[in-house]
């Protein structure tokens, strides 16, 4: 296959993708604290930073805000007494903002915030916009000026020149201009507000507290952690207004085939969450199963690559009848940046992070199973590592099917280059990693887990671009560098 040059969008304007969390409640005593406590819930979807902005009166002009962003884990950012008692408010937005090669600059720490002539805005966005580099051109081109590296900001500067009176409008209006994934919560003194883009690529519940206050957040695991009651997921392409009278619904966009992010199921949504009426550590069981089911191979021992291969192994070891075994601990006391910046820090990382337990695995014919292969770093270092614990064989089973194509809707990837399925047949990627045998799952296996009879062709259930290559959003800003993407345009249909 021909490897292809930067597919990254983003690399002429750094800071342009983020994988993150977000969570927002209406009228509830100690919002700000709510929030902390969700984004801790949420950390997994982003480790980078933190902010919450809070405000206080919400429903009345008087209300003032309060915001306070940091670097690193919503503990350290939130876990100061003087931080806490700083954010007064009844209402508040926050986000956790995952760790890429981008610009590790609080300016791109959102909530962004800023003041317009109906009063103050906060927005918190998860997923990434694909025309937000045109549109960013077009807005500096009359004036707009950018304070922040992130796509998110578009929203803001949209919402500014829009001609609409109030607010709800504006942001209908900003919505209709930009492409690309985004669940976004916002909060000004009238109301707190959640969308989501018109193919729902990213999630966003609602949830109510006892009290009764509305709870808008990313998964279900950061209502579980406030005491909400899970009430429903927000549709694709609705936004919902929640104010002192309630909840109001919009659907701008009239309804469309959902496209919900598969790779939410795979591997970044916590276990513990519904997603869609699905509970996501039930799909990753039924994946393993599903994948024991397709590439069965004999072996003593089933062993997951903690912990994001854990349930889909416990399915494969059930299906299998095979002994499950925790042949690999995990140390989590790793801060993510070992492994973040470069790919030799990366390898070190890995050593650090897993250490064989040599007594489940020596002598014996093991299937380790993990949720992907992103670059095959993860994997070669494993099989490695479990080889050197005295394996006799060793066979790697993955939960996902081949990562061909990058994400640009949202989950961070690197460049089609770097993506080890991307250049290398299935054989070639075992010598790669030194596997005995390696095994994705099917993709009609991974709609099957998913309790459809196979991906349909026409109209697929969910967004699996990263699989497929099928981009159900157009990629603007790519199309203006089509000599960076000429494979990926083709598969894009334009
Ligand atoms: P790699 O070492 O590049 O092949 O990455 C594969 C490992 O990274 C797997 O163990 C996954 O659990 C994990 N992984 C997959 N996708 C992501 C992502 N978007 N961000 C962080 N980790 C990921």
């Amino acid at each position: 296959m021909q490897p292809l040059p930067s597919t990254n969008p983003w690399d002429e304007d750094d800071g342009f993708h983020e994988e993150c969390g977000v969570f927002g409640v209406w009228n509830a005593s100690d919002a700000a604290a709510l929030t902390a406590l969700g984004l801790h819930a949420l950390q997994h979807r982003g480790q980078e930073a933190s902010g919450v902005v809070a405000l206080t009166d919400p429903g009345s002009e008087k209300g003032v805000f309060n915001a306070h962003r940091g670097l690193g884990l919503v503990g350290d950012i939130f876990g100061d007494a003087k931080v806490m008692a700083g954010l007064k408010g009844r209402a508040a937005v926050g986000h956790n903002r995952y760790a890429t090669t981008g610009e590790t600059a609080l300016r791109n720490v959102q909530p962004l915030y800023a003041d317009f002539e109906f009063g103050g805005l906060a927005v918190a966005h998860n997923g990434n916009l694909t025309n937000a580099t045109a549109l960013k051109r077009a807005l500096v081109r009359r004036g707009c000026l950018f304070q922040s590296t992130t796509d998110s900001e578009v929203f803001v500067h949209l919402i500014a020149i829009s001609l609409y009176a109030n607010v709800v409008d504006r942001l209908i209006d900003a919505l209709k201009q930009v492409q690309g994934a985004y669940s976004l919560i916002a909060l000004h003194h009238g109301a707190l507000i959640g969308a989501r883009d018109p193919l729902g690529v990213r999630p966003l519940v609602l949830g109510r507290l006892p009290e009764g206050a509305m709870v808008l957040a990313s998964e279900t695991c950061a209502l579980d952690i406030v005491g909400a009651e899970f009430v429903r997921d927000i549709e694709p392409g609705e936004i919902v207004v929640i104010d002192d009278s309630g909840l109001r619904s919009i659907n701008p966009f009239g309804r469309q085939q959902s496209r919900f992010c598969i790779f939410e199921y795979i591997y970044f949504a916590r276990p513990d969450s519904v997603m869609e009426g699905t509970p996501v550590y039930g799909v990753r069981k039924s994946i393993g199963a599903e994948l024991a089911r397709e590439s069965h191979v004999e072996a003593d021992v089933i062993v997951p690559v903690p912990d994001s291969g854990v349930p889909a192994a416990m399915g494969y070891a059930a299906e299998s009848g095979i002994p499950f075994e925790l042949g690999i601990i995990r140390n989590h006391y790793v801060g993510r940046t070992f492994i973040e910046p470069t790919d030799q820090i990366r390898n070190l990382g890995v050593k650090l992070k897993h250490s064989a337990n040599r007594p489940m695995i020596e002598g014996r014919r093991v299937i380790l199973v993990d949720d992907s292969i992103v670059r095959g770093t993860t994997s070669k270092k494993i099989v490695e590592m479990v080889r050197q614990a005295g394996a006799k064989e060793v066979h790697m089973r993955i939960s996902s099917p081949p990562t061909t194509h990058p994400c640009f809707y949202g989950i961070d990837t690197p460049e089609r280059e770097k993506l080890l399925a991307a250049n290398h047949d299935v054989e070639e990627m075992a010598r790669i990693i030194g596997a005995d045998s390696l095994a994705f799952i099917s993709l009609d296996g991974l709609y099957r887990a998913l309790g459809h009879a196979r991906r349909e062709s026409g109209a697929p259930q969910y967004c699996d671009a990263c699989f497929t290559g099928d981009y159900a959003i157009p990629l603007t800003d790519l199309v203006g560098h089509p000599e960076r993407v000429p494979a990926l345009l083709a598969a894009n249909g334009q």
